[in-house]
């Protein structure tokens, strides 16, 4: 039987990535439920702040999502030994929001993805103006619209914050969002179970805005772009909305039929850039505050100078800082951001790459233990700590993930080497002589400490 939270992380796990499901969520146990609100366990303080911080309320959005319940969250933190009844009920229901009347958010929208979020500047503005004019009036004045642009520049965020301000303002709108690879795969089974008329019905006639991301998918499949260009007719016809993201222009898609190329030029064709240095900044400013993360202004100037290809790795790259900068319990300084970020990091500064190996040499010889006994399975102290240790540093500062730490650590389990870091993280914030050791053995892998 599911329940209500493990329900919630299933549904969060693609989106938040499988490390970060480990490291964070994973650990987290449900005790019980009452009146409306969850019981969580976490194994620690730590735990159960940095939850509460950065991730409690993306679960319960997506508890909403899933329940159409507004849950609470309680989570308290496990002592010792200590033993919860697990209490499990019902979920009151008239506590349930039930919007009678009102037809419920379109599926598939992030609700992270919104206008409010979206930061404007003049590397997006046309495209962004043109997508507020379209959840405005949708039908009316961009139709189709198409927005194109490189990789992690927004495109599916402005048309998810499409999709939601058509709904917020018109309600009764048949507002239908999928990327363009599962249109094509839902025409498929529909083709192969029987139901083209069900398909058809729901893409041609049951919808008033149809937004499609990644359009390019369809490029060469011929099958699906015929059933494409056959919904475009009936809706564009109809006066209904449409709107597309690709990668790049209507006329450079190759393999895209040229009936449909010419279609999707006929309304606007806008495009999005990489964002400027100031974009950036504003960006990673909101991020930052959404994320409750303190970083001063100059801080995040030299973050958005640093990283300057696209959004989502800029996103990336504050994530990064702020993880190691919390799993250290240091504040994020301009040293820092350039030693997680690379520029002038610890390896590049001595001139070498700090590596798994060199940081199992140098604890060994620290600790005086064999190089054998942090790879093997001993779980005396005088081994497991340092093994610990040497995993923790190995994460810190050669950024490689957890399943390459364990298997150069004798074949571990990445978990092994999740839990060593986490435990390292914690018992540091307290122990002054570990971070003392850590220190010393940053510098005598040539990282400085920070
Ligand atoms: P694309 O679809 O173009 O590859 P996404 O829409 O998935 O890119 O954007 C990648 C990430 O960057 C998302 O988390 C999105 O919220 C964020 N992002 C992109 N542009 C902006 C912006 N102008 N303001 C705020 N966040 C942005
Ligand atoms: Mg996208």
């Amino acid at each position: 039987m599911t329940d209500v939270w493990t329900d919630a992380l299933r549904g969060l796990r693609p989106r938040l990535g499988a490390e970060t499901y480990d490291l964070w969520l994973r650990p987290l146990v449900m005790v019980g439920i009452d009146e409306g609100t969850v019981h969580l366990r976490a194994p620690s303080l730590f735990m159960k702040e940095w939850f509460e911080n950065h991730y409690r309320d993306a679960v319960l959005e997506e508890m909403y999502t899933q329940t159409q319940v507004r849950y609470g969250i309680d989570v308290e933190v496990a002592e010792e030994g200590a033993v919860t009844p697990v209490r499990l009920e019902e979920p009151p229901a008239e506590r349930a929001p039930a919007a009678k009347g009102r037809s419920s958010a379109p599926i598939g929208l992030s609700e992270r993805y919104r206008f409010g979020t979206f930061i404007k500047g003049a590397s997006n503005e046309l495209g962004a103006s043109a997508a507020h004019a379209v959840a405005e009036e949708p039908g009316k004045r961009f139709n189709p619209l198409f927005i194109y642009g490189g990789v992690g520049l927004g495109k599916t965020h402005l048309l998810h914050a499409v999709g939601h301000a058509m709904h917020e303002r018109q309600p009764e709108l048949r507002i239908v969002y999928l990327s363009a690879e599962r249109f094509m795969n839902e025409f498929i089974s529909a083709v192969r179970f029987n139901e083209c008329d069900a398909f058809r019905k729901r893409y041609r006639e049951d919808c008033d805005a149809l937004l499609i991301d990644d359009i390019q998918f369809i490029a060469g499949r011929d099958r699906t772009m015929d059933e494409f260009f056959h919904v475009f007719n009936a809706l564009y016809e109809a006066g209904k909305q449409i709107m597309v993201t690709a990668d790049r222009t209507p006329s450079d898609m190759q393999g895209m039929e040229e009936r449909i190329t010419s279609r999707l030029n006929w309304g606007l064709v806008a495009d999005i850039k990489p964002p400027d240095l100031e974009t950036r900044v504003a960006i990673l400013r909101q991020k930052a505050e959404d994320e409750r993360i303190a970083m001063a202004d100059d801080v995040a100037v030299l973050l958005a100078s640093l990283v300057r290809s696209n959004v989502r790795e800029l996103e990336g790259a504050l994530v990064r800082v702020s993880t190691f900068a919390a799993l250290k319990g240091v504040p994020i300084t301009h040293e820092f951001v350039r030693e997680v970020i690379g520029d002038s990091g610890p390896a590049a500064r001595s001139g070498q790459q700090v590596t798994v190996e060199a940081i199992q040499k140098a604890v060994a010889a620290y600790f005086s233990v064999r190089i054998a006994d942090l790879k093997g399975q001993r779980r005396h102290k005088g081994v497991a700590r340092p093994r610990m240790i040497a995993m923790f540093l190995s994460r810190e500062l050669t950024g490689a993930s957890f399943p390459e730490i364990g298997l150069r650590f004798g074949g571990k389990d990445h978990s092994t080497v999740i839990n060593a870091c986490r435990r390292i993280a914690e018992i540091q914030g307290q122990d002054s002589e570990l971070r003392a050791i850590l220190t010393a053995l940053r510098q005598n892998l040539g990282a400085t400490s920070c």
